[in-house]
């Protein structure tokens, strides 16, 4: 069971009832957080998840709407009792980023782990329990997109256990994918479980011209969060100049990667009514849903047997 929260769907400058850009992960109560734009612990606040779980966060790229909360959330994570590392993770540059924002944000009770994304065609890490790929994204400066995803073993065949003599004292270890030796017998997973199932996989990309590959990045994802900075097509000029993306471009993305529902995010401030061109998106893809502060979900693997 995984819980998605978007706790601000807002580019460039906060609005009232509408925070600066992050989003929520929950795992088994450990916390992701995808950027920290000004507002963040406001609406976590407002959610109620609570702070001390946060883990990790991750940052798309360096713009203020994206980082601004960072300094006021880490002393309110610092005052929380989390006594466990917190892990950054971000492109190049993090590192002198997060330094400057720490003059403000000294002293704090926890220790704060750094993580540059090096390489340029992607990277894979573990975080909270999921497994967190990013992917590169044209915008100004660095940027990444990131996709989360949490795999799923096949079924454990009991009746195979029983007839290749496995001791039920390996059952579980091999249920969690690891091979044993025991009294001369080499035991492994693959005997015993059967096929992968179906996983859960949550994509986020703002701030971005649509990047090639985008499509195959987000590919399959239960739900994807995509910027959508206008809702009106002919405001297209304006979008490839500032490298953003239009809902209907947002759309495209997702129908090429037939992930199963769209939220559209990180509106511009001229926009402040983006349900009147929802149509816009919908046209090319159904399941669009215009994104609010602290809308959420709960994505829960397929079928539990
Ligand atoms: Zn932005
Ligand atoms: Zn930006």
């Amino acid at each position: 069971m995984l819980d998605v929260a978007l706790l601000g769907c807002g580019g460039m400058m906060p609005l009232p009832n509408r925070f600066l850009t992050s989003l929520c992960m929950r795992f088994s109560g450990r916390m992701l957080l995808i950027d920290s734009g000004e507002g963040t612990q406001v609406s976590m606040k407002l959610l109620g998840w609570g702070f001390k779980n946060i883990e990790a966060i991750c940052f798309t790229h360096f713009h203020a709407d994206h980082i601004s909360g960072l300094p006021g959330l880490l002393l309110t994570i610092g005052n929380s009792c989390r006594s466990e590392p917190l892990k950054l993770v971000g492109p190049p540059g993090l590192e002198r980023v997060v330094q400057g924002l720490l003059v403000i944000a000294p002293e704090l009770p926890i220790e704060i782990q750094i993580i540059e994304l090096q390489h340029k065609k992607g990277q894979t890490i573990d975080l909270c329990g999921m497994s967190v790929s990013a992917y590169p994204t044209t915008h100004r400066g660095k940027c990444r997109g990131y996709s989360s995803s949490l795999s799923r073993p096949g079924k454990f065949d009991h009746e195979r256990g029983k007839a290749l003599n496995i001791p039920v004292r390996c059952w579980n270890r091999l249920q969690k994918g690891e091979s044993i030796e025991y009294e001369n017998n080499l035991y492994t997973p693959d005997m015993v479980m059967g096929e992968r199932r179906k996983g859960l996989k949550v994509s986020y990309c703002t701030d971005s011209r649509p990047p090639s590959g985008l499509d195959a990045f987000v590919e399959d994802s239960d739900l994807f969060i995509c910027e959508g900075i206008y809702g009106e097509n002919d405001k297209l000029d304006k979008a490839i100049e500032h490298r953003h993306m239009i809902f209907s471009e947002a759309a495209a993305v997702a129908a090429s990667g037939r992930v199963r529902e769209l939220w559209l995010t990180h509106f511009s401030p001229a926009l402040t009514q983006p349900e009147i061109f929802r149509a816009n998106a919908t046209d090319i893809f159904p399941n669009t849903l215009i994104g609010r502060d602290r809308m959420t979900k709960t994505l829960t693997f397929d079928d539990y047997s």
